[in-house]
């Protein structure tokens, strides 16, 4: 038998919260355990520069044949604006090569298997908490990774000093992976002086950053969500940045993501190119179209993309004011100082619930968190903020 071996897998944590959380016949219940953008009707729309520019592509698309290995050009040339500024010489200069994967996850994936292909590192150092595909990415690659501490639990901050002794240990030429904005899962980021520590400590150790850029436009605006990202581009001339369309777009389901690498000059960037497609094309041969197409319909399109903008600042505010609103109501219900999680970022926040809370909320006011405490506040909206901060203040007692 070849397969009598095989044990189950553990449930995924957040989506077996889901399937729990369709179950639950309360119809009060609230589910803050997705990681995905509602608006304040509790549902995940279709953004309207999406819907145009679909109409747009099913007019005038004339082919289903394969796209280029890497996707389109031009969706690699805006992919570099959007996360490098439309001033930089990284978007055409040579030295930045773009390639599109399915998803910040597929760029992810791509981008370790080509640090393992061509022999770049063999290490990756990963924060610790993190968005949990981060570490087995890095596994399924065939690299090894180590932790470094991130959150500090007393402060509800950023372990700063903590995260640069860890990663002092880190030897030349090991990979750092960063999120860019919004940390996930504790909404907490470095400030443009811990950035500036941060590029400086790795540009003097030859560290490689890793950048995971996944939420973009979230935070607090799209240019200031990629000045840590920018700051490291400033101080060190090798980099890979993931960057993914999924929630600035909404196209979680379309796989929208990009691997960009850059090169300290353009004959070498040239090479890496050539080797990024071999990764692309062992692993998916080439991209899928539909997506692309919608990202680069609407960043390249004046209308779209003044659309577009206004209805990402839309959904960046409202979890604002969801975070705010939430805030507010936990101190009318005697639940004390939350003001932390005004200061966090993006649609994750580490609420500093234990486990035992977690389960009292799910079990006795059909409220869904996952274990470790992160509330997707993008969840919350004015009809259900008022129960779940009683009952946070309930379980906090
Ligand atoms: N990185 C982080 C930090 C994420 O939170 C996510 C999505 N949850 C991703 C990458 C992957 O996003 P995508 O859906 O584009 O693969």
């Amino acid at each position: 038998m070849f397969f009598d071996h095989i044990e189950a897998a553990p449930a995924d944590p957040i989506l077996g919260l889901t399937e729990t959380f369709k179950n639950d016949p309360n119809p009060k219940k609230i589910n803050l355990g997705v990681g995905v953008y509602k608006n304040e009707a509790g549902v995940t729309p279709i953004l309207d520069c999406v819907k145009q520019a679909e109409k747009l592509i099913f007019e005038t698309e004339t082919t289903k044949s394969y796209l280029p290995i890497t996707g389109l050009p031009e969706f690699g040339r805006l992919t570099r604006e959007l996360i490098f500024g439309a001033d930089s010489e990284l978007v055409d200069g040579g030295r930045a090569v773009t390639c599109h994967c399915p998803g910040g996850t597929g760029a992810l994936r791509i981008g370790a298997d080509f640090i393992k292909q061509q022999n770049v590192a063999a290490k990756m150092w990963i924060s610790d908490p993190t968005w949990a595909n981060h570490y087995q990415i890095a596994t399924a690659a065939g690299l090894k990774f180590e932790r470094y501490p991130y959150y500090d639990r007393a402060t509800h901050g950023l372990a700063f000093e903590r995260m640069l002794e860890t990663l002092n240990q880190a030897e030349e030429g090991d990979v750092v992976v960063l999120h860019a904005c919004c940390h996930n899962p504790t909404g907490i980021d470095p400030t443009v002086e811990q950035w500036e520590r941060i590029a400086d400590f790795i540009s003097e150790k030859k560290l490689l950053p890793f950048i995971d850029f996944a939420y973009q436009g979230f935070g607090h605006g799209i240019e200031e969500d990629a000045q840590g990202l920018r700051i490291i581009a400033s101080r060190c001339k090798e980099m890979i940045i993931a960057s993914s369309y999924s929630k600035n777009l909404g196209l979680y389901n379309e796989r929208v993501g990009a691997l960009t690498i850059v090169s300290a000059d353009k004959e070498t960037a040239a090479r890496v190119l050539s080797q990024m497609k071999i990764a692309v094309r062992t692993a998916i041969s080439n991209p899928p179209a539909h997506g692309e197409k919608v990202v680069t319909t609407v960043l390249s399109n004046n209308e779209l993309r003044a659309l577009w903008e206004s209805e990402l600042t839309a959904m960046r505010e409202r979890i604002r004011n969801m975070r705010v609103l939430l805030v507010e109501k936990l101190k009318e219900a005697g639940a004390g100082d939350f003001d932390f999680i005004t200061e966090q970022n993006g649609m994750f926040s580490f609420s500093g619930l234990n486990k035992d809370q977690v389960e009292i909320l799910r079990k006795e006011f059909s409220i869904y968190i996952v274990g470790s405490g992160r509330i997707c506040v993008a969840g919350i909206n004015a009809e259900n903020v008022d129960a779940l901060a009683k009952a946070i203040a309930d379980v906090i007692k």
